[in-house]
């Protein structure tokens, strides 16, 4: 078989003010042909199945282009223009392919694009013809569309919130892919829409138990995979809203009515799919009051991986007020503080200006005596089998507080973030992170208590109270159930 396997992604956030441009991906992941490590990162995960299974059973694998950037705003249509036709250009150098692999987010939106991927593959599908397997991964944050799926032979997305298992699905893309290819299976594609605006947290019931089903029904009575959608709800799309995908051997009505039956239990878990998310105030009370710790913190509003700018001060400038002692915060996007901490030198103390920059949604700034307690360059994060950057990182004490500032606006995924750089975690009263679920996987073993706090920021889980303009209604929880799910699902 000869395959072309290439990536193109990001995760748009409609209401972020941070532009994203070609500079975004350069700066997070650009790999380029035949260049990527052997170890997969978060986003590339077929190329690394696909390479493994190449190696194997002799097919030839032609790499192209693997980019990706940290959600943002939407992104610019010269940087769209770019690496599609970057792609399409390497694509029709490569062919003629079998299999053509690909690494999408799926909530990619362009200034003149609002489904990208499902753009994208329909002018890949234009260029292979019929014939040829065209497998796309996809993280589960994506909004399914009609065009994505009419121009894909197989969309798998990652199970797992947070997103631990993106290899294992890849492994699984490919290897469907490679089966289809040879005409051992025929893949059929069938969505169900739930019409929800929801996030879903896997570790906690009932979404625990959901994804388990959806693991045990497939590779019997003809379901080769199921997926779960669970869309972005930050991303102001027509297509915006939780799916079921599933995929048959042939039998399309198969594949539909599952999608269908699964979609109604997706709608009656409405309202019971996260952990309880407290306010600032009432997460702080809690966490104060507990004998207990460290107690971990979440602050969604702020998570970069969302598109949040990662520099707001609320909880900070709270936690300063209260005069607390032992907790530590992080990752705290401020470049400039992290340049001037590195001008002043390690332990250093200065009067530093801290966060509060990028717009209203980051709260005032915060004028600060710090210390500096930790520098590193070019600085990086495990999560799962791979690595983020976070770019150069000052560490600084602030009264009780140690914070870790960076310079490439990524959200915590690994308790390594602040112990690297000096800044110890277990014994610690409070850890606060920026970010909305990923934390999880890695802070969940040491904290004697999780709270996920929805305080102020750019990533409001109010969901009532973002100002959509192109979401397409009724929808669960903008309109009511009764109205939202008067289709032929029901629930
Ligand atoms: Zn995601």
């Amino acid at each position: 078989m000869r395959i072309f396997a290439a990536g193109i992604g990001t995760e748009t956030n409609s209401f972020s003010p941070i532009p994203t441009g070609i500079d975004s991906f350069r700066e997070y992941l650009w790999f380029e042909p035949g260049t990527h490590p052997a170890e997969a990162h978060f986003f590339t995960g077929p190329l690394v199945a696909a390479r493994a299974r190449a190696q194997r059973e002799g097919h030839e694998l032609i790499e192209g282009l693997h980019a990706f950037a940290a959600p943002a705003g939407p992104t610019t249509a010269r940087a769209w223009a770019e690496l599609r036709e970057r792609l399409l250009e390497e694509l029709a150098a490569a062919l003629p392919v079998d299999v053509v692999l690909l690494s999408l987010h799926g909530a990619m939106i362009a200034e003149d694009c609002a489904d990208c991927e499902g753009d994208l593959l329909a002018a890949v599908r234009a260029r292979v013809g019929p014939k040829t397997i065209v497998a796309a991964e996809l993280d589960p944050h994506c909004h399914l569309t009609e065009q994505m799926r009419a121009n894909a032979d197989l969309l798998v997305l990652y199970k797992e919130y947070p997103h631990t298992d993106t290899l294992e699905r890849a492994h699984e893309l490919v290897d469907l892919a490679l089966r289809a290819a040879s005409g051992a299976i025929r893949p059929v594609m069938a969505m169900a829409d739930c019409r929800m605006l929801a996030l879903f947290h896997t570790p906690r019931e009932p979404v625990r138990g959901f994804v388990d089903r959806m693991k045990a029904l497939e590779g019997r009575n003809g379901i080769l995979s199921v997926s779960l959608a669970h869309g972005f709800p930050w991303g102001d799309v027509a297509d915006c809203t939780a799916k079921v995908l599933v995929i048959a051997d042939h039998d399309a009505n198969r594949a539909q009515e599952l999608a269908i039956s699964l979609a109604r239990e997706v709608r009656a878990m409405r309202g019971n799919t996260t952990e309880p998310v407290l306010g600032l105030e009432e997460g702080l009370a809690r966490a104060l009051k507990s004998p207990r710790r460290p107690i971990v913190i979440a602050d969604t509003a702020d998570n970069a991986g969302g598109g949040a700018p990662s520099d707001s001060t609320f909880m900070l400038e709270r936690m300063l007020a209260l005069g607390l002692e032992d907790v530590c915060l992080g990752p705290l996007w401020d470049p400039v503080a992290v340049r001037f901490c590195h001008l002043a030198g390690l332990g250093a103390r200065l009067r530093l200006r801290v966060g509060g920059k990028v717009g209203p949604a980051s709260g005032p700034p915060l004028d600060v005596e710090a210390e500096v307690i930790g520098l590193a360059r070019g600085a990086v994060q495990r999560f799962g089998t791979g690595r983020t950057r976070l770019g150069d990182v000052a560490a600084i004490r602030i009264g009780g507080i140690e914070v870790l500032l960076n310079s490439i606006r990524t959200q915590a995924f690994d308790p390594a973030l602040f112990t690297d750089h000096g800044i110890s975690v277990h014994d610690k009263k409070l850890v606060v992170v920026k970010s909305m679920q990923h934390f999880y996987a890695g802070f969940k073993p040491l904290a004697a208590e999780v709270l996920w706090v929805n305080g102020p920021g750019a990533l409001d889980q109010d969901f009532t109270r973002l100002s959509y303009r192109h979401l397409r209604r009724p929808i669960w929880p903008l309109d009511p159930p009764e109205v939202a799910f008067a289709d032929a699902i029901g629930g």
